[in-house]
């Protein structure tokens, strides 16, 4: 059993409404949902961003806004920051 890393997962966001994921990979998918709140929180804006506009906003699926999320993750999955005096 392999689990979908944040990347992946936000690579697949835009299949997966589309409908074009596999079954067993749309599993996965559910399943980084359920571990993972950064990107169930990611999942949730985008949906209601596709209600407002009726399709899929390719522009906020842009490598920057890819980095800028990953690094939300990473920040989620680190917890907060330890206390260090440079
Ligand atoms: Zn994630």
């Amino acid at each position: 059993m392999s689990h979908l890393t944040c990347q992946e997962f936000v690579e697949l966001v835009t299949d997966y409404f589309e409908g074009t994921l596999d079954e067993n990979v749309r599993i996965r998918f559910d399943e980084h949902r359920a571990l993972c709140p950064g990107c169930e929180t990611y999942l949730e804006q985008m949906q209601e961003t596709v209600a407002k506009l009726g399709e899929i906003p390719v522009e906020t699926l842009s490598d920057e806004m890819q980095s800028v999320l990953l690094s939300a993750f990473r920040d989620i999955h680190r917890g907060p920051p330890t206390d260090r005096t440079t």
